[in-house]
């Protein structure tokens, strides 16, 4: 597009013009009158450039979004137990023995992913924040722990047994009388409904009682005072942990959905009581459900989370602050935004000492469910601890010398094995033209980075091949193939996520170079051998674009 000036009958006349081929003929259209005066013609051509690039951005955006809703094919929980099995990420634990309802076992690429989704979540929780520290505490502890925790007295479910078809399920209490049997509809007998602990109990010793931990967060606030001063924190800080937890769960289902022992990736965020949030809240779009929508069976709304705080949706600056913080975190690494939302606890659902919770779900192939909760949990912890352990828990505020006890304003908790299947779901692609699945997640969390194939087994292309991953495993785990076809070797490592495979070919020994394929669009690059490592590892953070990566191989 060109600004062009015209003379009519003696006057100025400024016009947007654009050309065209038609028919192989360049032709001249006027798209628009831009006015009398230079300057009014620059001002006016650039908001029209201006518009133009929004809406084109735009449809880019609408592109992508269907590209992302293409992206991942649906399938149900029990495929997806059977493709984990196959392809060797789960199994059922002592499976040789019949297995054990709600334990699983990772296999060599499971272990993998898994490992990486804590490690991406500790990078962005712990390692690139100077506000967050992160501690590993032990699975069993002193006992009182979970007395003054409240465990021992209150972490239980509604154990009922279903009168038609006998099975045992679980319920929350504010739902008895209220829900039907999930297996066939029918109804619970109430006269046999019990509460059921859901902590396991552990020797300790010969005769010391214990339980293994039903959730992370008890050792932080146990350690709070402790860690405070050795990493001398000061007020708002938080402290994150991240391993297993174990819980009795009455009817474990939905493969890894609902197990009895599983991982945990926890905050406790505690602030000075009553501060505002000194952080910029990330500006997130996300379909919203909060109590009150739910209570007057209203739909939920998309909005942004900013939004919804200044609407008063979301209370607290806090805890709008957390919840982008959460979700930017799943998007970043691949989820697709259209699966998320938050629901807000109504008050039938609320723990007694939390004022708000609000749980980050995801539509699950069985439903909406919780992926994460984020509660606030005032002081009602440390409180507790000092009240059991007869110990001052409070810090020393230097802005108002005094000994405060903080608040935990959020406390973001999510499930490993949660967030294993949500980036499994979101990636898991059938591609009708290569009649194959692409397991399209992000390198980030991919359990192989790179595949190495020498084209042909001969020595000399094996040996280039096996430096390259001598090289590349000192960062990554990357893996050698060199059985099959080099199309067999693609589709199997399309099959589970490998982003990259490197072939060394006869151009490869003339000229030190290979090429890598891009799991995505197949394309190819040519690169050379000593930049290989660092072209990887920048094509894994995203820092490059594939094609830009290196020289266009067909
Ligand atoms: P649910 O209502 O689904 O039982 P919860 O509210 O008891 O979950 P929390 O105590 O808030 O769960 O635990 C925090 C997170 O830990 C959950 O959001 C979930 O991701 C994970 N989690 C809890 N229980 C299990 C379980 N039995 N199996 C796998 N993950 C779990």
């Amino acid at each position: 597009m060109f600004m062009v000036k015209k003379k009519i009958n003696g006057n100025e006349y400024y016009y947007l013009n654009e050309n065209k081929r038609v028919d192989g003929k360049v032709k001249t259209k006027t798209l628009a009158y831009l006015g009398k005066t230079k300057k009014e013609a620059e001002e006016k051509m650039e908001k029209i450039l201006k518009d133009k690039n929004e809406i084109k951005s735009e449809m880019e955006n609408k592109k992508t979004e269907k590209k992302i809703e293409q992206e991942s094919t649906k399938i149900s929980i029990e495929e997806m137990a059977v493709y984990c099995k196959r392809k060797g990420f789960v199994y059922q634990s002592g499976e040789i023995y019949g297995g054990l309802a709600g334990f699983w076992d990772f296999g060599h690429l499971g272990s993998e992913l898994k490992n990486n989704i804590k490690k991406e979540w500790w990078k962005y929780h712990v390692h690139q924040r100077n506000d967050i520290v992160g501690i590993d505490g032990s699975i069993i502890t002193h006992p009182k722990v979970w007395k003054a925790s409240g465990h021992i007295d209150n972490f239980s479910d509604v154990f009922v047994v279903c009168k038609k078809c006998k099975k045992a399920s679980k319920i929350d209490r504010s739902e008895l009388g209220k829900v039907k049997c999930i297996n066939c509809n029918g109804d619970y007998d109430e006269k046999t409904a019990k509460d059921f602990n859901l902590m396991f109990k552990v020797t300790v010793g010969e005769s010391g009682e214990s339980y293994l931990r039903p959730e992370t967060a008890q050792l932080i606030f146990t350690n709070f005072k402790l860690v405070q001063e050795s990493a001398r924190m000061k007020l708002p800080f938080g402290i994150a942990q991240a391993g297993k937890s174990f819980r009795n769960e009455i009817a474990p289902r939905d493969f890894l959905f609902r197990s009895r022992e599983f991982e945990q990736m926890e905050i406790e965020y505690f602030i000075k009581p009553d501060s505002n949030c000194p952080y910029e809240i990330p500006d997130e779009e996300i379909l919203i459900y909060s109590a009150e929508m739910q209570e007057k069976e209203k739909s939920p709304e998309v909005m942004s989370i900013k939004e919804a705080l200044k609407k008063g949706i979301i209370k607290k600056d806090w805890h709008a602050y957390w919840l982008s913080i959460q979700f930017r975190w799943f998007k970043n690494l691949g989820a697709n935004p259209k699966n998320f939302r938050i629901r807000q606890h109504r008050k039938d659902e609320l723990a007694h000492y939390s004022s708000d919770c609000w749980d980050l779900e995801y539509n699950f192939p069985f439903g909406w469910k919780e992926l994460e909760g984020i509660a606030d949990r005032k002081d009602y912890d440390l409180k507790q601890h000092e009240k059991f352990s007869g110990k001052d828990l409070r810090i020393f505020d230097e802005e108002s010398k005094q000994k405060i006890l903080p608040n935990v304003v959020c406390e973001p908790s999510i499930g490993v094995e949660r967030s294993f299947l949500v980036f499994l779901f979101d990636s898991y692609f059938y591609d009708k033209e290569r009649e194959n699945v692409i397991l399209r997640i992000n390198p980030k969390l991919a359990p192989v980075k790179a595949s190495i194939f020498p084209i042909i087994k001969k020595e000399e292309f094996e040996k280039m091949a096996k430096l390259i991953f001598d090289d590349l495993s000192k960062e990554w785990n990357v893996s050698y193939d060199e059985s099959g076809s080099i199309g067999r070797r693609y589709a199997r490592n399309d099959e589970i996520g490998t982003p990259y495979c490197i072939t060394i070919d006869e151009e490869s020994l003339k000229n030190n170079d290979a090429t890598i394929r891009e799991r995505d669009t197949t394309k190819q690059i040519r690169v050379k051998i000593p930049q290989l490592r660092e072209i990887i590892r920048k094509l894994i953070f995203g820092e490059i674009e594939f094609e830009k990566a290196g020289k266009n191989f067909e």
